[in-house]
């Protein structure tokens, strides 16, 4: 069967380097490993052959109607477990057992969106193992007072650990990506209930970074603040200085 031709529109860059294909699934734990497993954008499937030799529970969703066909015909071991699909819109309650980790090398023009879904469900998502463009694999895992450091990787690090694991240059792909590549890890660490109000603080969170060199003061003025929180120290910084716990504690400041 031919190759799949490579649509800029799906964000198909196929990876052509096994070794890093093999590393890329190395990178999901054992535990992981346990449960059901689910691969965003498999393509031709290069992730997926060493999926399969570590796991019997995989299910792979896939948009390219002919990126499927070469699914089905390649891998019939896969057989019902081939979701031809958006995984944007899909129901992950529905096929994968209540915990499942989630594996892929992502479709770059959705990546963020793939990462706000997982914290939809992050009841249900173990861990990820992603590569995506290293600038958005290096805001997920960035730390305060990181230019990097913004909206996702507060929120995504209220709920999960994160590693960076190792970067991709784009000569190993099929056709190359205009940006180098980062391969990430997040593992739900065991959070279940924030301290405040989980609404208001993502407004917070969301809020403050729109306006990220602003004051917190100034960047959250649309909160209509009481004079009392108003005079809080932490308000002279910016949200960039603001840690998870940080922004627990004026979420809170700011609720009463
Ligand atoms: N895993 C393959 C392909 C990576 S390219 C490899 O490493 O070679 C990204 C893949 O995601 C493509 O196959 C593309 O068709 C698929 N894709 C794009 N948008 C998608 C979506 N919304 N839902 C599911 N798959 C998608």
């Amino acid at each position: 069967m031919k190759f799949v031709k490579a649509k800029k529109h799906l964000g198909q860059h196929f990876l052509n380097d096994d070794q890093i294909a093999k590393d890329i699934v190395g990178g999901l734990s054992s535990n992981a490993l346990e449960g059901s497993v689910l691969e965003i954008g498999p393509g031709m499937g290069v992730l997926t052959k060493h999926l399969l030799k570590k796991t019997n529970n995989l299910s792979v969703v896939e948009i390219d109607t002919e990126s499927i066909s070469y699914l089905s015909h390649n891998f019939p071991e896969l057989e019902n477990r081939i979701i031809e699909g958006d995984f944007l819109k899909m129901n992950l309650k529905q096929g994968f057992g209540d915990q499942f980790s989630i594996i892929g090398n992502f479709p770059y023009n959705i990546s963020s969106q793939i990462f706000f879904k997982i914290l939809d469900y992050k009841d249900h998502v173990t861990e990820v193992v992603g590569m995506l463009q290293k600038e958005v694999a290096e805001r997920i895992v960035s730390s305060p007072g990181n230019k990097t450091y913004g909206i996702l990787s507060v929120l995504l690090q209220v709920y999960f650990d994160v590693e960076y694991l190792f970067t991709v240059e784009p000569e190993v792909f099929i056709p190359p990506p205009k940006v180098r590549s980062g391969v990430i890890r997040i593992k739900r660490n065991d959070v279940n209930v924030l301290k405040c109000d989980e609404k208001l603080f993502k407004q917070i969170v969301k809020q403050g970074f729109q306006n990220r060199r602003k004051t917190l003061r100034n960047a959250l003025k649309p909160l209509n603040l009481t004079d009392e929180v108003k005079s809080l120290e932490i308000l002279n910084k910016r949200a960039e200085q603001l840690s998870v716990s940080d922004f627990e504690y004026l979420t809170l400041q700011i609720q009463h």
